[in-house]
C-alpha cells in the first residue's frame, strides 16, 4: 500500500522587506517596511512608527552572550515570526556571508535555504518525506494590529502576494495561507475572497484575538460566516513581538518567557472564545485550526472547560452542549509536535481526527530533518493514528484531495 500523503500544516516563509515595496501599491511604496539594526546589532523592522519585534521584549544579554562565539549548528530556537522576518534581512543584506545573524539574542542558524528558495525548500521536503507544505508568511503577523486600515490591507495584500508567489513556484507542494486585516471586517472579507479566487490559498490565519476583541466578538460573524460559505481553513496563529495580545506576557520582559507562555495560552483563550462564545454553534461548518503551541495542552483543557460548564452552563448561552463535544465534531484541528509525550492522551480525548502534524519549518524549534521519522518511529502510537496526524487530518482540514 502506498504511504498516504505527509502533509505538514504550519510552515513559515520570510517576507522580502528589504523590497516589499514591489508588493506594495504606488500610494504605500514609502512606507514599506524599513530594516536595520538595533545598539546591540539585533536586526528590526520599522512599521508605522513601531519596531518588530517589540523591542521591550528584551533579548540583548543572549546577543552578546553568542557575540563572538560559534555558533555553528546551534539549534536553539529563535521563533517570534516578526523575527524571523530579521533572517531574511540578515541573508540579503550581508550576502549569507557567515555572519552569525543573530536573532532575537540567538544565533539564527537559520539553516535552510528554502526559506527563501523554493528549489532548496522542495530538496528539504523530499529528505524529510513531507508531500505537501502549507505555507504561512512571518511579518504577516503584524497585520492586524496596523493602525491605518488602508495600509493594513495594502500590507496584507502585499504579503499574500508574495506568499502565493513563492508557492507557485511548486503548487503541488506548496500550499498557501492568507492573511487579512481582522480589524476591518469588510476589509478581511474580501481580501479573503480575493486570495482564494486569485491566489488559490487553502486556509485564512487569524490572531488569537484582537487588541480588545476576543474572536467571539459579534463583529466576526460575517467573516465567519464568508470563511464558512468559502469552506476555507481558518488557522489561529499568534505572532510574538507584534502587538497582539499575549496572555500573561505583560509580566515578562524577556522573549524566552513572552515565546514559552504567549503561544500556548494564547490558544487556549481562543479556543475558548470560539467554543463557549457559540462560534462553533452558529458555523457548525467552519473549520479552525490550533497552532504552533503543540497539542499537549488540549487535554486538561477539555477536562476543564467541561468542569466550568457542568457549574456555570447558564452564564454561557450561546453554547447548546459541553465543550468537549464541540471538539469532537471533526472541525477542530491541533498543531502538533512530533515529539510530545502527550499526543496519546489527545487521540483519547480529542479524537485521532483532531491531531495535525507541524514542523514549523524553517524555525529552529523543529527538528529537521527527523520530524516525519520522529512521529513514524513512534511506538505509543497506531500506524493508523499516525497515518491521520501525518496527512489524513490536514487534508479534510485544508480540504486538499
Ligand atoms: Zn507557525
Amino acid at each position: 500500500m502506498a504511504n498516504p500523503l505527509v502533509i505538514d500544516t504550519d510552515t513559515h516563509v520570510f517576507e522580502p522587506l528589504e523590497h516589499f515595496d514591489r508588493y506594495l501599491p504606488e500610494l504605500y511604496k514609502h512606507r514599506s517596511p524599513r530594516v536595520f539594526r538595533d545598539q546591540w546589532g539585533i536586526i528590526r523592522v520599522l512599521m508605522e512608527g513601531r519596531l518588530y519585534p517589540d523591542p521591550s521584549i528584551t533579548v540583548y544579554e543572549a546577543h552578546e552572550k553568542l557575540r563572538g562565539q560559534d555558533n555553528g549548528g546551534c539549534t536553539h530556537d529563535h521563533n517570534a515570526h516578526a523575527g524571523n522576518v530579521h533572517g531574511q534581512a540578515d541573508h540579503h543584506q550581508h550576502g549569507n556571508d557567515g555572519e552569525t545573524g543573530l536573532i532575537e539574542g540567538v544565533a539564527m542558524a537559520m539553516g535552510r535555504p528554502g526559506v527563501t528558495d523554493p528549489k532548496a525548500r522542495v530538496a528539504d521536503l523530499a529528505q524529510e518525506g513531507i508531500d505537501i507544505q502549507i505555507v504561512f508568511g512571518s511579518l504577516c503577523f503584524a497585520a492586524c494590529t496596523l493602525h491605518d486600515l488602508d495600509f493594513a490591507l495594502a500590507f496584507c495584500r502585499g504579503c499574500n502576494d508574495y506568499v502565493a508567489e513563492f508557492c507557485s513556484s511548486a503548487p503541488d507542494k506548496f500550499k498557501a495561507v492568507s492573511v487579512v486585516p481582522l480589524q476591518d471586517v469588510p476589509a478581511a472579507i474580501a481580501e479573503m475572497r480575493r486570495t482564494v479566487k486569485d491566489l488559490g490559498v487553502v486556509g485564512v490565519s487569524i490572531p488569537p484575538s484582537l487588541p480588545g476583541k476576543n474572536l467571539d466578538h459579534p463583529d466576526f460573524y460575517p467573516f465567519y460566516a464568508e470563511a464558512q460559505a468559502l469552506n476555507l481553513a481558518v488557522g489561529i496563529h499568534w505572532g510574538n513581538g507584534t502587538y497582539l495580545p499575549g496572555a500573561g506576557t505583560e509580566r515578562f520582559q524577556k522573549h524566552f518567557y513572552n515565546h514559552v507562555v504567549g503561544h500556548p495560552f494564547e490558544q487556549m483563550l481562543a479556543l475558548t472564545s470560539i467554543v463557549c462564545g457559540g462560534i462553533l454553534e452558529r458555523f457548525p461548518e467552519l473549520r479552525f485550526g490550533f497552532l504552533e503551541s503543540g497539542c499537549g495542552w488540549v487535554t486538561y483543557w477539555m477536562w476543564r472547560l467541561d468542569e466550568e460548564y457542568r457549574c456555570r452552563s447558564l452564564e454561557v448561552p450561546r453554547m447548546k452542549d459541553k465543550p468537549s463535544e464541540y471538539l469532537k465534531r471533526g472541525n477542530c484541528f491541533f498543531g502538533c509536535s512530533p515529539d510530545e509525550s502527550l499526543i496519546p492522551s489527545v487521540v483519547s480525548t480529542a479524537g485521532a481526527g483532531s491531531i495535525v502534524f507541524s514542523s514549523d519549518y524553517p524555525h529552529t524549534d523543529g527538528s529537521f530533518p527527523n520530524t516525519v521519522r520522529t512521529i513514524r518511529d513512534r511506538l505509543d502510537l497506531s500506524d493508523d493514528v499516525k497515518n491521520k496526524i501525518l496527512g489524513d487530518n490536514a487534508a479534510r482540514f485544508f480540504g486538499l484531495g
